[in-house]
């Protein structure tokens, strides 16, 4: 459980979007984490799903993103993405548009949104100064290690410190509902995996807190997840709730569009 006044995430409105933002933002960078509330999906996608690999319309998907990019004061065409395909491969990235064949974005580059999608995956975003960083990390992900992938591609990129970086989990399947086999269980180390009269869960987001921990970052600079995606319907899309047929959230991270008008001279 979250420590009474650490960092942790709230739910914010903006515009008519819902999502939560950091309780205290980081310097220079935008960070949020989407909720299903405030797009325009029909069921059973509604409302704010984001994620092109789903069968919903894509004119509404589209119009989610706008939405959320401009809530959160991204300017247009510039989002980054990455194509997800359960791996641990770290790309940086200077421009927008769609990366394939990796999990996790990071950049240097003022004004590119790096947004990560899923629906009981982890959502990870880490910030550092100067620079910012998306990961995609569901089981497979983290179990190979993508959390300390790429906060260790961050520390590298901005030359930072582990005690200047902040990591902020995203909405993920809560080890109260992720149940478990023995064989994905046993691909985690044993402090994430409960075993009790439910039968076998993975803590997602304790494996991946530990990975950073573990590089020096403090147990106070990383957020817990805002919420478990299969508890709550209400925020949250689910693919094992939802049976697959479900929406997407995203993680966003940037390094604050100012930032770039200050470089360029324009303010
Ligand atoms: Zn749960």
């Amino acid at each position: 459980m979250p420590n009474v006044g650490a960092m942790h995430w709230s739910l914010d409105t903006l515009d008519s979007v819902s999502l939560w933002r950091p309780s205290e933002p980081p310097l220079g960078a935008i960070v949020a984490a989407t909720t299903r509330l405030g797009g325009v999906s029909a069921a059973p996608f509604e409302a704010l799903n984001l994620g092109k690999s789903t069968a919903d319309d894509p004119a509404a998907v589209e119009e989610n993103r706008r939405r959320v990019l401009a809530a959160l004061g991204i300017p247009d065409g510039r989002l980054a993405t990455a194509g997800q395909v359960h791996g641990t491969r770290v790309t940086e990235v200077h421009t927008p548009g769609l990366h394939v064949e990796t999990d996790a974005l990071v950049t240097r580059e003022p004004a590119l949104a790096l947004a990560v999608s899923g629906a009981d995956c982890l959502p990870l975003l880490a910030v550092a100064p100067g620079a910012v960083a998306a990961a995609h990390s569901g089981w497979r992900g983290t179990a190979a290690g993508m959390p300390a992938e790429v906060v260790r591609a961050l520390l590298a990129l901005s030359k930072a410190s582990p005690i200047d970086v902040r990591v902020y989990l995203g909405p993920c399947i809560g080890s109260c509902c992720y149940h478990v086999g023995e064989d994905v269980a046993a691909r985690f180390p044993a402090e994430a995996v409960i075993r009790d009269d439910a039968g076998i869960r993975v803590d997602l987001a304790g494996a991946a807190r530990r990975q950073v921990e573990a590089l020096g970052v403090p147990r106070a600079a990383i957020v817990d997840p805002p919420a478990c995606t299969s508890h709550h319907p209400e925020w949250c899309y689910s693919h094992r709730r939802d049976h697959g047929r479900t929406g997407r959230l995203w993680g966003v991270v940037a390094l604050d569009p100012d930032a770039r008008l200050r470089r360029d001279g324009a303010v």
